[in-house]
């Protein structure tokens, strides 16, 4: 699917950049466990927070609560009755997810969701299973059958789904919330679901971008970046005002645009650069190939890097992940054109 479908939003976007390496002049503040977020809100300082604080809280709504634990991020939801957990978090951070739910609230946590099964994301499973062990209402732990599937195969590492949702499309009721769960065709993992709560206008999808930061290294090692590209266009045709996207800071549409459109960009300048590079004359025999490969998609990061410093240098990562975003892109475009 081509991605430069936006280019009335895209300037607004460019004419929107700060000059201290945000993407966006947006409404930055001190994260708050008590005051809702406005719409388009973003944590300021997010980052250093991120290494200095056990965790970072930030109210979305009357009953929606967002956590950064080490540059991961989770969703809770405040019930009447008890607690809904998006993402358990791994390596540890859950620990410090359950200790942001306990500043808030006392009530059981009751329910859990796993956005997809890579562990960074969901092994602290344990944790939580561990607390509600003695309440009187026992944990629902819901995700796709794919995740299900996944957590057999690699050997039961985390606490199994006890409530399996609909692929692709599935649905439950969390008290009286209801939650969507789309688990679109292979974009960054086989079973990467979009938890989508649509009362509180909240989408929960994450490991597809990183809201105001550049893409993380190879697009956060997308397994199939054409259904990647469907799948952002698929959660943009959701309506939602807060995207947690699990890394980075609280997202909006503008953040899916602003990779679209980078996409975009970079594969114009590609597809111009092989205009005068071809992989061609690397094919000499001081290479293998595989050196003769490294040495082309080189020389094209090194053709097409001058433009895209200029406008995307300042923002975070830039430098780190620029080269591993043009071989995506470069190899997308040697297999599908
Ligand atoms: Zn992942």
């Amino acid at each position: 699917m081509k991605a430069n479908i936006y280019p009335t939003l895209f300037v607004v976007i460019l004419m929107s950049i700060s000059l201290n390496g945000s993407l966006y002049a947006a409404n930055y503040q001190p994260a708050s466990s008590i005051d809702p977020l406005p719409p388009g809100g973003r944590i300021e300082n997010l980052y250093p927070s991120q290494i200095d604080d056990p965790y970072i809280l930030q109210r979305l709504t009357g009953a929606s609560f967002w956590v950064s634990v080490q540059g991961y991020n989770a969703l809770f939801y405040v019930g009447d009755e008890g607690v809904l957990v998006v993402d358990p978090l791994g390596h540890g951070a859950g620990e410090g997810l359950l200790a942001a739910i306990r500043e808030v609230t006392d009530l059981p946590i009751t329910g859990l969701v796993y956005s997809h099964y890579h562990l960074d994301h969901i092994e602290d499973a344990a944790v939580f299973a561990s607390v509600t062990l003695a309440q009187e209402a026992p944990l629902k732990i819901y995700a796709s059958s794919t995740t299900a599937d996944h957590i057999r195969t690699y050997g039961d590492r985390v606490q199994q789904v006890t409530e399996v949702i609909a692929e692709p499309f599935g649905s439950f009721t969390f008290e009286n919330t209801r939650v969507e769960m789309h688990t679109p065709a292979h974009g960054h993992s086989d079973d990467n679901s979009m938890i989508y709560l649509p009362k509180e206008g909240i989408l929960h999808y994450v490991d597809m971008i990183n809201p105001d930061q550049m893409p993380y290294l190879n697009f956060a090692g997308v397994q199939d970046f054409n259904a990647y590209q469907r799948n952002l266009h698929e959660a943009l045709a959701l309506d939602w005002q807060f995207l947690n996207a699990g890394h980075g800071n609280i997202g909006t549409k503008e953040d899916i645009y602003f990779v679209l459109n980078y996409i975009a960009e970079l594969r114009s300048a590609i597809n111009t650069a092989l205009n005068d590079i071809s992989s061609g004359p690397f094919h000499d025999p001081q290479y293998n190939h595989v050196r003769a490969y490294e040495q082309y998609s080189h020389a094209v990061i090194e053709k097409i890097k001058p433009m895209f410093v200029e406008k995307y240098g300042d923002y975070y990562a830039f430098e780190d992940g620029f080269s591993s975003h043009v071989k995506t892109v470069l190899g997308n475009i040697e297999l599908y054109g």
